[in-house]
């Protein structure tokens, strides 16, 4: 089976199975997992910041960074079609009383910053109170750029806002740009990231930010049930992952330019932009795309939309083996 859905589909390796089963554990409800307090601490390392959190998974993350960063009434900008908007079950909203305020990205992944800043309501008391800027990185696979970073990072502070990532694959963007995940957070109060994307541990994210948030953070994940107790044996994938998966992440890269760049030029195929992680970006019709899809189901590639995804359980050779298909598809339809 060749699994082209997500990258969150990824087995733990037989090494990383054996540092869960390797793992020191106590109960972290009470602080005293070594190993969970060990991936925090080396989280909070990598990224440059205070703390970090070990939670269950990114929406968790984001719905912790949203709840203690803004009171009931306030507001939060993010992309219309970003993760903390539109696929965690309006949960800002309807465990915080937070207003979310969505606006389109730009075919860069970006919120448009003068867009952004004419959306910023005034202190006046008809609104609600805007209060923090959110961003995805990367975004359906784009990387930002980091001067745009640093305008965004610029007009937050200049009207007061908090700046949240949704960095579930934030360490995507940094591999991709060859710099530190620090110097992509740098422009941050808080980073979410995912340990169960790319980085290929079966479960958790871990939220990193300043002290006073993170403690915020930890009574709040108590709050929504997410106090979990042997979690070390979890968070030592987490370590795992982050000590041994990152760099790989731009073999996950180099799969997915090979196969776009090959199947753009197949006859009836096109590729909607170049990849720049790890996700192609189909553009086909409808029903010849569900042609595709059907073809591929049988003979062993599962792909659910337009968007194939490539990760660490998926090897060269699988790569070329949906290239083969492709290109019988293309000659035979
Ligand atoms: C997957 C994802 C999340 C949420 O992660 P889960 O662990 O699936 O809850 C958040 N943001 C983005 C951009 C994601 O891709």
């Amino acid at each position: 089976m060749i699994d082209l859905r997500s990258d969150t589909v990824t087995l733990p390796s037989p090494e990383m199975r054996q540092a869960m089963v390797d793992a020191p554990l106590g109960d972290d409800v009470y602080g005293e997992d070594p190993t969970v307090n060990a991936l925090e601490a080396l989280a909070a390392e990598l990224t440059g910041k205070e703390s970090a959190l070990f939670v269950s998974s990114g929406t968790q993350s984001n719905l912790l960074a949203l709840l203690s960063q803004c009171d009931r009434g306030e507001e939060y900008i993010a992309g219309q079609e970003a993760h903390t908007y539109r696929f965690e079950a309006g949960g800002a909203a309807v465990l915080g009383g937070i207003q979310p305020q969505p606006l389109p990205f730009n075919n860069l992944g970006e919120l448009d910053l003068d867009q952004v800043a004419a959306t910023i309501k005034p202190d006046d008391f008809h609104f609600a109170k805007t209060k923090l800027l959110c961003l995805e990185n990367t975004q359906a696979g784009r990387v930002l750029a980091m001067a745009y970073l640093a305008d965004y990072s610029r007009l937050a502070d200049k009207y007061g806002l908090r700046k949240h990532l949704d960095g579930a694959r934030a360490f995507n963007a940094a591999v991709k740009l060859s710099i530190s995940i620090k110097e992509i957070c740098e422009y941050f109060d808080t980073v979410s990231i995912c340990l169960s994307k790319g980085l290929a541990a079966p479960v958790g994210s871990v939220l990193v930010g300043d002290q006073i948030t993170i403690d915020k953070a930890r009574r709040l994940r108590k709050m929504v049930g997410g106090g979990m107790r042997q979690a070390g044996i979890l968070a030592a994938a987490g370590i795992y992952a982050l000590e041994n998966n990152v760099e790989r992440l731009q073999e996950d890269h180099a799969n997915a330019l090979f196969l776009a760049d090959s199947i753009r030029n197949l006859a009836g195929f096109n590729i909607k932009e170049e990849p720049q992680t790890n996700m192609v970006m189909l553009d086909l019709p409808k029903t010849r795309f569900s042609a595709l899809k059907a073809w591929l189901a049988q003979h062993g590639v599962t792909v659910s939309g337009q968007r194939w995804v490539t990760h660490r359980d998926i090897s060269t050779d699988d790569v070329q083996r949906v290239l083969d298909l492709c290109v019988e598809f293309s000659k035979s339809s």
